[in-house]
């Protein structure tokens, strides 16, 4: 027997409409490649969105074709995920610090037809644009006055949606219908494309919603450092119009203090992105000695949130969230706000010990961590293995990718993450690393995380990453890369005695090495297959 009930399809577009009707004050703040800042309402957003679907329509955009972004955080990079799906069109957002050849490849591989990009990407277009395909067509974000040098035979945005029409007649599509197309920065192999749909797009707005309303209400402030070419910036640009949260968009200036003078000038409320973001903001805080104003919570992901980091923010009266997700669950999977009974009757560094873990599974993504055999391990805390999820907001393949679809997924269906973990009786993730990234010394494995979120908090280091080295006797062995803070070196008995009272004496790091900066993924995550590369023929001291 079946309810009988409507069937609504879920529609990107609608979020933006019921903004536009209901969350009339709430704004759009960006700082812009132009230098100025801009701001305006839902509601005006909502019109020029409109204006760029029947530009879109003009260029000859057809449902299912791909257009593509190089763009910062930006309102009019907003306006193009709202268009470029309300019409049909899949938005493909590409990172812009990808290599050549993988920018190649994705545009090849998505088939883009039109390439919108920011005045900043003008040079790095017009280096590679014979690679690129060659019908594409390049329209630059600004108006006319900032058509930068170089783009001569590129369209200009402002232009190009002016003369049209506020409404537009947005389609009944499908929910199934691909919305949004994002390729994983791929430290091996070619990039893999995961592609969303309009219905996957709102539930996870839906479920960020619930799982970190905290800081999403209507008339909270939120900034999404984290990039919109980065898995649609875990889904802020559905879910702040959906609860009437303003956004502020930084542009480009991603450094402590650039975010700093943003966040205290607009009263930014929660701000959210990777780990070596907060760096640089915490080391403005501490300089300033004071918060930007209004500034009360924060949400890091992206890589493990090193203890040290979550301590000064909640001591600085910034509440912590501690999330995990990656690029094929939309992403967010799990969230570590502080249940109120947990901050009721835990101590603070009880509650420490669990932020520093990767919170609990968010409503329609489930966990599962199996044994090389694929059989399934108990939530126990102590049983690791490959952690595997299912869920509406997770990709059931990889984007005209059957190799890399088959090798992802198992028998039933689950998606295999790469990630080893652990999860304790009550839910709590523990990422031990990525299965690449561990290390396996005498068939015990060390993970690097663990080593890295201790090392940390060493007065004396700015930043570290525990690398494995091939060893003639172990297999493998650590090596701790540090970045010191001043002039400085940590000595290996300090580390030795820090870590000590965490971990074994066997895991021990078998020695340091200084260097002036970690290299960095695409994502602003630390690369650690670039920093084994470098040290490939490393020799530690027993060696
Ligand atoms: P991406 O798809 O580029 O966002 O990368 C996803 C990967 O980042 C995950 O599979 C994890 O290995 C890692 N990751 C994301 N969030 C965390 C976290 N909170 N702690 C540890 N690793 C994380």
């Amino acid at each position: 027997m079946h309810g009988q009930m409507m069937h609504r399809p879920l529609s990107i577009i609608e979020v933006l409409r019921f903004a536009s009707e209901i969350h009339r004050t709430a704004e759009i703040v960006s700082v812009r490649t132009e230098g100025d800042v801009h701001r305006y309402t839902y509601t005006d957003a909502f019109a020029r969105v409109g204006q760029l679907g029947h530009a879109l329509k003009a260029l000859g955009i057809s449902q299912g074709d791909r257009v593509a972004t190089l763009a910062w955080n930006g309102y009019r990079h907003f306006e193009l995920y709202y268009a470029i799906s309300g019409i049909g069109g899949v938005c493909h957002t590409i990172n812009p610090r990808l290599s050549v050849e993988q920018l190649t490849y994705i545009t090849h591989h998505a088939e883009d037809r039109v390439l919108f990009l920011d005045t900043t990407f003008v040079p790095l277009i017009n280096a590679v644009k014979d690679k690129l395909p060659s019908d594409m067509i390049y329209v630059v974000m600004t108006d006319a006055a900032h058509m930068p040098d170089g783009s001569d035979g590129m369209l200009c945005y402002e232009d190009l949606i002016d003369q049209h029409d506020t409404i537009y007649p947005w389609p009944e599509l499908p929910e199934e219908t691909a919305a949004s197309l994002c390729y994983t920065s791929g430290t091996t192999g070619n990039p893999k494309g995961a592609i969303y749909s309009h219905r996957s797009t709102v539930l996870h707005a839906y479920t960020i919603a619930i799982s970190l309303g905290s800081s999403l209400t209507e008339g909270a402030r939120v900034l999404p450092v984290v990039p919109l070419f980065h898995v649609n910036a875990w889904g802020l640009p559905y879910t702040a119009p959906l609860t009437g949260a303003s956004l502020i968009f930084p542009g480009p200036a991603l450094d402590g203090k650039s975010l700093f003078d943003l966040m205290d000038r607009e009263k930014v409320t929660s701000a959210w992105g990777v780990p070596t973001v907060w760096q640089g903001l915490q080391g403005e805080i501490n300089a300033r000695g004071t918060n930007p104003q209004g500034f009360s919570s924060v949400v890091i992901g992206g890589s493990a949130a090193p203890r040290v980091m979550i301590e000064t923010f909640e001591r600085a009266g910034v509440s912590v969230c501690h999330a995990w997700g990656m690029t094929e669950m939309s992403p967010v999977g799990t969230q570590g706000i502080m249940p109120k009974s947990y901050r009721d009757t835990k101590s603070d560094q009880e509650l420490l010990d669990l932020q520093s873990l990767q919170g609990r599974r968010v409503f329609g993504v489930e966990l599962k961590i199996v044994d090389e055999a694929g059989h399934c391990l108990p939530h126990d805390g102590e049983a690791a293995g490959e952690l595997f999820v299912r869920g509406n907001t997770v990709i059931s393949g990889y984007f005209n990718n059957q190799a890399a679809t088959d090798a992802a997924l198992d028998a039933e269906g689950w998606f295999g993450t790469g990630d080893v973990a652990s999860i304790t009786p009550d839910g709590f993730l523990i990422i031990q690393d990525r299965a690449k990234d561990l290390i396996k010394s005498g068939g015990e494995w060390i993970s690097s995380i663990d080593l890295e979120n201790v090392v940390i908090a060493h007065p004396d280091v700015a930043s570290c990453a525990v690398i494995a080295i091939a060893h003639p006797k172990w297999d493998e062995r650590p090596l701790l890369v540090v970045v010191p803070k001043g002039d400085a070196r940590v000595s290996k008995a300090e580390v030795d005695e820090m870590l000590l009272k965490h971990v074994a004496k066997w895991q021990l790091p078998d020695a340091i090495e200084f260097v002036d900066e970690l290299p960095l993924t695409a994502t602003g995550k630390v690369s650690k297959l670039t920093l084994r590369q470098r040290f490939a023929d490393y020799k530690l001291p027993d060696m």
